[in-house]
């Protein structure tokens, strides 16, 4: 069942939540540097987080006292609400977030059957042409709805961040009031 599935990964994700909290810094920058050492995927996004994480912190540099030591929690309370960003993909600080710095495409992206890049697929050799690779590795095979761009263009769109915790509460929202009206429509 998939809510069985979806309560494991919940968990896990709890439980290596929790597990990230209570190492120290040393542990997790080791691991962590040899995790972007063989996932390049990881690695770019490691790097554009840290990138943006510091644009609206700063790049604070390690404080001297306790350089070379494991700082493993005690006085550093001073932590930072990170999400990434479902709409673009991005890292970004909640309650840093004031200007709406998100650039993302408020309509769906679909296949463009018309793109030269599809001239001669034939979905029974070539395989389903709306994948994720796909939209990837072949962007001017799709266009989005909103703008007509191809799949690599920039956001046609401004507005906030938002993290899936932030998408699936409006979602219960607007489930929420779809059955309060009808039920009152009964
Ligand atoms: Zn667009
Ligand atoms: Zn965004």
């Amino acid at each position: 069942m998939e809510s069985d599935e979806e309560s494991v990964s919940e968990l896990q994700e709890v439980w290596s939540a929790e597990r990230i909290a209570r190492a120290p810094e040393r542990q997790l920058r080791a691991v962590l540097k040899a995790l972007c050492k063989v996932d390049v995927k990881l690695r770019e996004r490691m790097t554009q987080a840290l990138e943006a994480v510091q644009s609206y912190d700063g790049e604070g540099e390690e404080s001297e006292e306790d350089e070379g030591e494991d700082n493993d929690g005690g006085d550093d309370e001073d932590t930072l609400d990170v999400d990434i960003c479902y709409r673009c993909n991005k890292a970004w600080v909640r309650d840093y977030d004031l200007h709406g710095d998100c650039r993302y495409h408020p309509k769906p992206l679909v296949v463009d059957d018309s793109a030269y890049v599809w001239e001669g697929w034939i979905w029974e050799d070539d395989g389903l042409q709306d994948t994720p690779e796909n939209r990837e590795n072949m962007p001017e095979g799709f266009r989005y709805t909103c703008c007509d761009q191809t799949a690599s263009a920039r956001g046609c769109t401004y507005g906030k961040h938002r993290s899936l915790e932030d998408k699936a509460s409006s979602e219960r929202r607007r489930q929420r009031k779809r059955s309060a009206s009808k039920i009152s429509q009964e």
